[in-house]
């Protein structure tokens, strides 16, 4: 995080105690399976692990964009796994989660995006947890209105797709992808299917204005998303795109109000929020 150097108060936190943290650690490496709590190197990882949740990464850990904002390593993509469903799930099973979220890299050089592969990891879980929520936090597809309905089709509890930015950043800040095509895919899921959830994330501080964010906001209730969850950016290294402020906690508050007056179910929104951030914890509209 680079905003004049230092971080403001609010974004200090102890480390948690305990060996949750080192438990999920060696289950992780163990099953080998990647996931974006490291990959994205998300300052939640201490809590989150600790707490026994993770956010599993599919289709290997090189991505084939490269977003300004994103530590995910870039590169040539890896062969699918046939087994890394059956892994997802094990896993899941072994943390004994309640709530499942899935989320990939970009795999623009597969036909389908890696909609099948997503669509076989939310039936492994099915199958090993049936109890449990399954939350796939998807790429765009590049829009393929094939991929997107086969997912829709596999029935996640919670469709989450990341806006990340306000339309005026997206091409420094998501490189490939576009605020049309992200609004179009949640829209897409919730016309097919509109008992399911869809959520969408931003990450403030990046140079994005208040109106802006409303305007946002406005979007994506006018297309029924359902959940909403805002972040303070933090750049993952000094080379990428750098943090413009820090929203402090009251405005987040602020901001998380007015969005709850616009109609979203659930509106999550703080310093610490990412996208999957005490996903588990989410009230089902
Ligand atoms: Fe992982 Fe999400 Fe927690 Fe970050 S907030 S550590 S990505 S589960
Ligand atoms: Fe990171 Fe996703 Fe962009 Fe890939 S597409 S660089 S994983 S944000």
């Amino acid at each position: 995080p680079r905003a004049g150097g230092r971080l403001p108060e609010w974004l200090k936190r102890p480390l948690p105690a305990g060996n949750g943290n080192n438990f999920t650690a060696h289950l992780i490496e163990d099953l080998k399976l990647e996931t974006v709590c490291e990959s994205a190197r998300c300052p939640n990882r201490p809590e989150c692990w600790s707490r026994r949740t993770a956010t599993f990464m599919i289709m290997g850990n090189l991505c084939t964009r490269t977003c300004s904002f994103c530590s995910v390593p870039k590169g040539a993509p890896e062969q699918l796994e046939d087994d890394e469903p059956a892994r997802l799930a094990e896993a899941a099973a072994r943390l004994g989660l309640k709530h499942v979220v899935i989320t990939s890299v970009t795999r623009d050089d597969l036909p389908d995006g890696g909609a099948d592969h997503f669509v076989r990891c939310i039936g492994a879980v099915r199958s090993r947890l049936p109890g449990a929520a399954v939350e796939v936090l998807t790429p765009d597809f590049l829009g393929d209105g094939a991929a997107i309905d086969a997912v829709t089709d596999a029935n996640p509890e919670v469709f989450n797709h990341n806006l990340e930015t306000v339309p005026r950043l997206h091409r420094v800040v998501r490189g490939r992808a576009t605020y049309a095509r992200s609004l179009d895919l949640l829209d897409r899921v919730k016309r097919r299917a509109p008992h399911m959830v869809t959520k969408a994330g931003l990450m403030l501080g990046i140079g994005e204005t208040i109106d802006e964010l409303f305007e946002v906001f406005a979007d994506l209730r006018a297309i029924r998303c359902d959940v909403l969850t805002l972040g303070q950016y933090l750049a993952p290294t000094p080379k990428h795109i750098p943090v413009r402020r820090f929203v402090s906690p009251a405005e987040f508050d602020s901001l998380a109000a007015t969005a709850r007056l616009l109609g979203f179910k659930q509106v999550v929104a703080g310093p610490y929020v990412r996208s999957s951030y005490h996903a588990d914890e989410m009230v089902r509209p």
